[in-house]
């Protein structure tokens, strides 16, 4: 292939697969990476380490199972494009051997919500896919099971996969699942960790809808779901060049301003007595 379609998208496959190895989240060339494309996904070619790979060595697949080009695509082919059939918000998969992980899903255990962080995935847990051999279309119908209403899972006796929008997304939540994969196992080596319940994951769910976004980024009318300090500046003359210093503007709110010897006392006489 001399001239490769979607030049950058390969670039930036081969790119995330050297971050998954600079994470410590991939092992040898068992991890492998999709990028939805029109009508298709590229993914990384079978057996190819990442330094050596190269753009035009990235297979391109369409959505009917079949692929183009002298390099087979990886042997986990089939759970990228059933993740791609069926989950449309998929822009990107990531799949790996990560260590714990790996060592959870050998124990074909689910990660409960022992932190709230469990939510990234979309639900109250992570589940672990049932084993099947690599390579399957039973494993992946195992592996859809387990993404009912989620974006990660654990795969019995093998590894781990998810996906999201683009491959940065896909990239950081592997890292999110992998680290609360060696949170509660390290947990688990002291005792019994506590799970956060229905309700309070429910909340948590809830706020995730905002989490990590900027005001500007928000759905028209959504509120942040965590209150935000209040802002002390003016967004408007901080763009015409007149910013003011900071703490000189009137502050933000209904509340008036209190002269300072007032506003000294009044604190004064919220502050709560000494223990
Ligand atoms: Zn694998």
């Amino acid at each position: 292939m001399a001239n490769p379609t979607h030049l950058s998208l390969r670039k930036a496959i081969i790119a995330a697969c050297l971050k998954m190895n600079e994470l410590g989240i991939n092992q040898g060339t068992s991890g492998n990476i999709s990028a939805r494309i029109e009508g298709g996904f590229l993914i990384t070619p079978s057996g190819i380490p990442y330094e050596k790979m190269k753009p035009e060595q990235i297979v391109e697949m369409d959505l009917g199972g079949g692929y183009f080009g002298d390099y087979l695509p990886s042997s986990e082919w089939r759970m990228h494009y059933d993740i791609y059939l069926n989950k449309p918000e998929a822009g990107a998969v990531v799949h790996t051997h990560s260590i714990y992980c790996t060592a959870l899903a050998s124990l074909q255990e689910r990660i409960p919500a022992f932190h709230y962080m469990i939510g990234v995935a979309g639900g109250t847990n992570i589940r672990c896919a049932d084993y099947a051999t690599f390579g399957t279309q039973e494993l992946s119908g195992n592996m859809l099971k387990a993404l009912q209403g989620r974006s990660a899972c654990l795969l019995a006796n093998h590894g781990m996969i998810c996906f999201a929008k683009d491959l940065d997304k896909t990239l950081w939540l592997a890292g999110e699942v992998e680290t609360l994969a060696q949170q509660y196992w390290i947990a688990r080596q002291v005792g019994k960790p506590n799970i956060l319940n229905k309700r309070e994951m429910n909340n948590v769910l809830a706020r995730f809808k905002s989490y990590g976004k900027q005001t500007k980024d928000l759905p028209k009318g959504e509120a942040m779901a965590v209150e935000p300090p209040p802002r002390r500046d003016n967004p408007k003359s901080a763009t015409n060049g007149t910013s003011a210093k900071r703490g000189a503007k009137k502050p933000a709110g209904k509340a008036k301003r209190q002269p300072a010897k007032r506003a000294a006392r009044t604190a004064k006489s919220r502050q709560e007595p000494a223990a």
